[in-house]
């Protein structure tokens, strides 16, 4: 063993190691229970970033953990690898993107290979695959069968410099083309939509058994899903269709002063008195270019105009004067609302600034009364009883609601109403590296699928990607000219191709069966492997990626793939590594730290040990030197540990007879359950100081093992290490006992640093057990335990007496109380055998001494 601890001429030995010993392979285990640890795959940009770094080794930590707890481990990993960063490239140098994707996965999987990620690479994907997204073609075409894929009129940014659609992040300073800085306006398309809002209640109800989700994202869900309980209410307006408004607090209508259009409402044009047409106008054309966070944010300042018209309230028969603003927008609801300033903050604030009238028609339920309008500070927001509501005065606002939601069906001027948040997923792109979207225009039959026959539709090798004009596809005419189906005539291809996260929704059920040729996976082997057991990925993922990916899951439990509603039980998302500075990395500010440069430094070990020693999986971390210099230098201190220890586990002490040399584990054998720890008949006789080092070793154990569950906290697992490591150097083992209490903690310190640092694990857990171990890896050993007696902070040794005669001792915390010390006194052998058959008259404890039962 070299004396020098040099990562680069340990690491790449044990990755071989690995691969030759098939050591990550899923199913290796079939009688063990399951565990699918999963990282959200990667888009193969050329490097790797820092982000990738972090993702990607806290689920190694955990999936190498697992495993060493006997689980069946599921730890798989492909490429993301179609999408908007390829087609750029080739719009700037010509080259077809799948060329590149290739060079950029080649690369990415070496780096991947490189930090000793224990992957099952067998099953690596890649979406760009055309037996990847054949599926996505045919889940397609499984959809449109059952009306889940529709045909709608859709919005798109449409750059009049590009002639083209472009992304919403092409789309620049509000309103301008990425590339060539022309206006970009809006345009109404046809579009592919799958009818996710058919799924908007059980996406919703699902929230509620992800207790082991982030209870931010399942709330981000939640609001994106918005689910509003309400009414619909139709406001006469004289010489026009009705002001539909939706509001959810019907209860208020009384208190209503004035209705508020989306500056985008078709009604806007028609109801403005012509003197005031060109101000509305003119606010009209400022909110289209405003930023709807913008317009609509916390803080943003309430703003409007007056349109001159007036609507009638069909509860008081009273008319209301009509504005717009820019806080009320099309998209949601019915794009128009009534305001009640006495009872809605944000409609207070906007009453207040242009001197509408406030009239109070909620007080609250005990007797309190809020303050008249004049003096109302704020909106008083919360349910009450009505009051100068007409015939529903009196009623609590719950009631109210009930009432006067029927009235209106009644009177035939509106009813009770749900409303979503939630729209339908757009998802046809003009753009050419994506999945063909599997249907054909037929002169005589119009839209006509491909049959599921003739999948997949294939990217053809020839690219002319521009960015500008019709979809890049438009502009292949082998691509484009076909047959069609059903008559056999011609007929043109669908030119669109599918959103890139339509690849990314069910990628995880693909890597169960990654080369089945006859369907997307095999459902068999999803009963074994789903759900997820964790999923680690970032947390911008919150409402797209993790939302459609729950829908697509329960796509294919209607077509019978999988079993269950969700596809994932836990979900662990993980904070941002920032620069030196702490700002977020980028070439702007010159902080950006990849970790192929820090690998080559410092090795994989230290860098997966930062990025897990740095801060809790879901806390952001700033990068630093001398953070990681530090490490490396722990990890040099327990290499120098092992070396400078090497009398404790020289071969008189290598597991001797009681320990013999373990087999390599061959596929299907059971994981070996009993933990080799405490083999040594001298550890029996520990005392003193040595005594003080086992208990300090098995603490740590509890601590590591404890940082893997309920909330990860690799960090103090780690930090437990480096102390265990500090008491090592600090004791000088002279005899026997000793010398097995220093290769206890050696044995364990080895296993236990395997998750973070795997590599420099292996090469200590080989050298402190030498020929014994030669043959298993580390990474196929049990995770060790723990003896709970010897963890209790401080344990004191109490005498047992039966009637004054001593039949036993145990062992207890010094805190233990009298009902701990009994429970334990009882169930020893000899004294339970002495109390046998007796009734305990009385018992006497002496805290941290005795206990004597008198019995009779
Ligand atoms: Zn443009
Ligand atoms: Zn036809």
């Amino acid at each position: 063993m070299n004396e020098r601890y040099e990562p680069k001429s340990v690491e790449p030995r044990w990755q071989a190691r690995w691969e030759e010993a098939g050591a990550f392979r899923a199913g290796r285990r079939p009688g063990a229970e399951k565990r699918y640890v999963l990282e959200m795959f990667p888009y193969p940009s050329g490097a790797m970033h820092m982000g990738h770094g972090r993702v990607y080794t806290i689920g190694d930590a955990l999936a190498r953990h697992l495993r060493m707890r006997g689980y069946d481990v599921l730890h798989p990993i492909g490429f993301d690898a179609l999408g908007l960063p390829a087609e750029n490239a080739a719009i700037k140098d010509g080259r077809h993107p799948g060329e590149r994707t290739r060079e950029n996965i080649v690369a990415f999987r070496a780096e991947m290979k490189r930090l000793g990620f224990s992957f099952d690479w067998d099953r690596e994907i890649a979406t760009c695959d055309p037996e990847y997204y054949r599926w996505n073609q045919w889940f397609f075409l499984k959809m449109l069968e059952r009306g889940i894929v529709t045909r709608r009129e859709g919005k798109a940014n449409w750059c009049t410099g590009c002639q083209t659609v472009i992304a919403n992040e092409q789309v620049v300073e509000g309103d301008r083309c990425e590339r060539c800085e022309s206006p970009v306006v809006e345009k109404v398309i046809p579009e592919w939509a799958f009818r996710i809002t058919a799924f908007a209640q059980e996406l919703l109800d699902g929230l509620d058994g992800l207790g082991e989700w982030p209870e931010r994202v399942t709330t981000m869900q939640r609001n994106w899903i918005g689910r509003s309980d309400g009414a619909d209410v139709d406001f006469a307006v004289p010489g026009q269709a009705p002001l539909r408004v939706f509001t959810t607090r019907v209860d208020t209508i009384h208190g209503c002063t004035y209705a508020v259009l989306a500056p985008e409402h078709p009604l806007v044009e028609k109801v403005t008195v012509p003197e005031r047409l060109a101000e509305v106008r003119a606010f009209v054309e400022r909110m289209r270019r405003t930023d709807v966070l913008e317009r609509t944010g916390e803080g943003a300042p309430k703003e409007g105009v007056f349109t001159g018209a007036f609507a009638v309230n069909p509860f008081t028969g009273e008319k209301v004067p009509v504005w717009i603003a820019n806080f009320v927008l099309a998209g949601y609801g019915t794009g128009a609302v009534m305001s009640v300033p006495a009872h809605d903050q944000r409609d207070f604030e906007f009453a207040k600034k242009y001197g509408l009238p406030i009239r109070v028609v909620i007080q609250p339920a005990r007797g309190e009364r809020i303050a008249g309008p004049d003096a109302l500070a704020a909106a008083y927001p919360d349910d009450g009883v009505l009051e100068a509501s007409g015939p529903f005065t009196g009623l609590t606002s719950a009631e109210a609601r009930r009432k006067m939601s029927a009235h209106a069906e009644a009177k035939g001027f509106g009813k009770a109403e749900v409303r979503w948040h939630l729209r339908d997923w757009g998802f046809s792109r003009q753009r050419f590296w994506g999945t063909p979207i599997p249907v054909v225009y037929c002169p005589e039959h119009g839209m006509v699928p491909v049959p599921e026959k003739d999948l997949p539709v294939v990217l053809p090798e020839k690219a002319i990607i521009t960015g500008t004009g019709e979809p890049p596809l438009a502009k292949v005419p082998e691509f484009v000219n076909t047959t069609c189906p059903r008559c056999g005539k011609p007929a043109r291809r669908e030119v669109e191709t599918m959103d890139t996260f339509v690849d990314s929704s069910w990628y995880y059920a693909r890597y169960l069966s990654p080369r089945d040729a006859t369907r997307p996976f095999d459902p068999a082997e999803a009963k074994r492997w789903l759900p997820v057991d964790v999923y680690v990925g970032g947390p911008e993922h919150a409402v797209m990626h993790l939302l459609y990916f729950r829908f697509w899951h329960r796509v294919m439990r209607l077509l019978g793939l999988v079993q269950e509603d969700e596809p994932c039980r836990r979900l662990v998302t993980q904070g941002i590594v920032n620069g030196p500075d702490g700002r977020k990395m980028s070439k702007r500010w010159g902080n950006v730290v990849t970790p192929g440069p820090m690998v080559d430094r410092y090795g994989a070990d230290t860098l997966r040990l930062f990025i897990l020693f740095a801060a809790p999986p879901e806390k952001d971390i700033d990068w630093s030197d001398e953070q990681v210099d530090g490490l490396f230098r722990f990890l040099a201190r327990v290499w120098r540990l092992f070396h400078a220890r090497q009398d404790c586990f020289g071969t008189s002490h290598r597991g001797g007879a009681s320990a013999p040399p373990s087999p390599p584990l061959a596929p299907g054998q059971p994981h070996p359950a009993a933990p080799a720890l405490a083999f040594d008949a001298a550890l029996a006789q520990a005392a003193g100081d040595a005594l003080e080092l086992r208990r300090r070793t098995h603490r740590t154990i509890k601590r590591v093992t404890e940082g893997f569950e309920a909330e990860l906290k690799f960090n103090t697992g780690i930090a437990a290490l480096m102390e265990l490591v500090n008491a090592l150097y600090a004791f000088e083992p002279k005899a026997d006992p000793e010398r097995a209490a220093v290769r206890e903690a050696l044995v364990a310190l080895a296993a236990l640093l395997a998750p973070f640092a795997p590599h420099v694990a292996e090469e200590l857990w080989h050298e402190v057990l030498g020929p014994a171990a030669r043959a298993r890896l580390l990474a196929d050993e049990p995770w060790p335990a723990f003896d709970p007696a010897l963890v209790a902070a401080d344990t004191v040794t109490i005498a047992v007496q039966v009637n004054g005669k001593l039949r036993g001792e145990v062992q207890v915390a010094v805190a233990a109380g009298e009902a701990e010390v009994r429970a334990l006194a009882e169930a020893e052998a000899r004294v339970k055998a002495h109390l046998a058959g007796k009734t305990v008259r009385k018992v006497i404890f002496v805290p941290k001494r005795l206990m004597n039962f008198v019995v009779g």
